[in-house]
């Protein structure tokens, strides 16, 4: 009857939730040794100049190589990760694994780029956010404006005075600062002028769909902002030739997209630097080797 296959669906659907939490609790507790067993990786995704044909950086995106599932992608772990604070002890590996790997890419003069890490919301509750960022800095030998924190708009509103006065002391410090997925976070504008960023990084959703005419406006408005407010613009997320052709003609110039190269280990990005120049034009730090 009727009534039974009701019941049945909604035993189904609590099989469901059931594989579900307990893939998310196995998860969890895997989590919790991953640093020490060294499952993380980094990889890195090229930012790049398309007037200059140039790579001017680097973002850094974490992979937790999982001894049973393989690689299991930040979507999934980083929630889990920001909930039980395991985000901050991994940032900090972080943290000094992309200050020291950029430090090699210097002394062995393959390239000159700043470095990009994600930042949770959860460091910028922790007290010492600015020290520890020193600490890899100095324990490293990077100069800072090697070294860029990418933070969402979310971030940047919650607790507006507090993270303000985190990011203008790092910013101090000539660390440089990015608002990533910028248009998604319905932040308000009438405080965008506060927040100290280099940067704004417009989300994939515009460019994915700026076919249309309404996100075309978007994109234009945000590059406009950026401009006026004497930012830098970067896209996220650019796949074809016309999306490159659109961005240009709005005056945005960096991007970052599969379309001129993705998410590559440490292990393929010799040779990505050999064939595709890397160095930061706006930018012209002295670095010294220790
Ligand atoms: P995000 O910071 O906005 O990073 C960009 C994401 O877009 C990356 O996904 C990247 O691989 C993907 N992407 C780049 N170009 C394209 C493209 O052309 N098409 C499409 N479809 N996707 C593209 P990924 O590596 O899976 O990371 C997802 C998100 O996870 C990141 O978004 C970031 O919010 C978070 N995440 C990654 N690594 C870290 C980390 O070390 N710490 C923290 N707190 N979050 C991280
Ligand atoms: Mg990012
Ligand atoms: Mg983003
Ligand atoms: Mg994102």
């Amino acid at each position: 009857t009727s009534k039974d296959s009701g019941k049945n669906k909604f035993s189904i659907f609590d099989q469901e939730m059931n594989r579900h939490q307990l893939r998310r609790m196995s998860l969890e507790k895997d989590l919790r040794k991953a640093l020490a067993r060294s499952e993380f990786m980094v990889v890195y995704q090229p930012k790049w100049d398309s007037l200059m044909n140039v790579t001017v950086g680097l973002e850094a995106l974490l992979r937790w190589r999982h001894p049973e599932h393989g690689i299991i992608s930040p979507g999934e772990f980083i929630p889990i990760a920001e909930e039980t604070g395991l985000i901050v002890p991994i940032t900090y590996w972080m943290l000094h694994e992309v200050c020291s790997q950029n430090v090699l890419w210097h002394k062995e003069e393959v390239a000159s780029v700043a470095v990009s890490i994600n930042m949770s919301a959860r460091m910028f509750e922790t007290e010492n956010l600015y020290e520890v960022v020193e600490e890899a800095l100095s324990r490293s030998g990077l100069p800072p404006h090697f070294l860029e924190l990418e933070i969402t708009e979310s971030i940047a509103m919650n607790n507006m005075e507090e993270t303000v006065a985190q990011l203008s002391k790092l910013r101090s410090l000539g660390v440089r600062v990015s608002l990533d997925d910028f248009g998604t976070g319905f932040s308000s504008l009438g405080n965008l002028d506060e927040i100290p960023v280099n940067t704004l990084k417009i989300d994939q959703v515009f460019i994915r769909k700026s076919k249309m005419h309404s996100k075309k406006a978007i994109i234009s408005n945000i590059i406009a902002i950026a401009g006026n407010l004497n930012m830098e613009v970067v896209a996220e997320g650019v796949e074809t030739p016309e999306q490159i052709e659109l961005l240009q003609s709005l005056g945005c110039r960096v991007m970052q997209g599969y379309y001129y190269g993705r998410p590559m280990p440490v292990s393929e990005l010799g040779q990505w630097f050999t064939e595709n120049t890397a160095a930061i034009y706006s930018v012209r730090p002295h670095f010294t080797h220790t």
